[in-house]
């Protein structure tokens, strides 16, 4: 079984993603699900996913670690 996401072998713990990161990107279709993304480009989903975490508050590790 592979990625839906990204393509990647799954792993066990994030099945059937193969990261949390994908986990993630899945869940942020979800919660974006009110209207259609552009793509199912990976990059596309990165900013899905971007714009979900903001608006969960959770996106602030991420900013640090780019200082
Ligand atoms: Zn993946």
């Amino acid at each position: 079984m592979s990625c839906p996401i990204c393509d990647a072998e799954s792993q066990k713990a994030y099945r059937p993603f193969c990261s949390k990161r994908c986990a993630d990107l899945d869940l942020a279709k979800w919660l974006n699900g009110s209207y259609t993304l552009p793509s199912q480009d990976p990059e596309d989903l990165e900013k899905a996913l971007e714009a979900t975490e903001e608006a969960l508050g959770q996106g602030k590790n991420t900013q640090t670690l780019k200082h």
